[in-house]
């Protein structure tokens, strides 16, 4: 039996658009790891993961962690960037987002078509 997924409300993780944050500029994080004493903080506070917003109790815990698939999970949700200059770009349409899907054999079949058409045309 798979175990039932709930969204975690209770211990709610950094939103992803502030871990951004945190991967672009070290002074917002270090303005978010000095939010809390270092005292109450697992380990002292020496062990974080940025991506997680996670706080480790050693660095072999957190060697672990880096390891996991909840990490590793995290880190490809965080390569998509919510807001990046890409999508901005696609909104004003210097960009389509088919780029990377194989042309379709119609698709193909227009291409030719066209180069042909360029061809009977080409010599008036
Ligand atoms: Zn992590």
């Amino acid at each position: 039996m798979g175990a039932i997924r709930r969204v975690k409300t209770k211990r709610r993780t950094r939103d992803l658009d502030q871990v951004h944050a945190d991967l672009r500029s070290s002074k917002h994080l270090s303005q978010h790891k000095s939010a809390k004493p270092a005292e109450d903080l697992p380990g002292l506070g020496q062990w974080y993961c940025v991506e997680c917003a996670k706080w480790f109790e050693s660095e072999h815990s957190m060697q672990q962690h880096t390891r996991g698939k909840n990490h590793k999970r995290r880190v490809r949700m965080l390569k998509e960037e919510p807001y990046s200059q890409k999508e901005a770009d696609a909104a004003i349409g210097l960009l389509t987002d088919n780029g990377t899907r194989k042309p379709s054999k119609l698709s193909l079949i227009e291409e030719q078509a066209a180069s042909l058409d360029l061809e009977t045309t080409s010599h008036e």
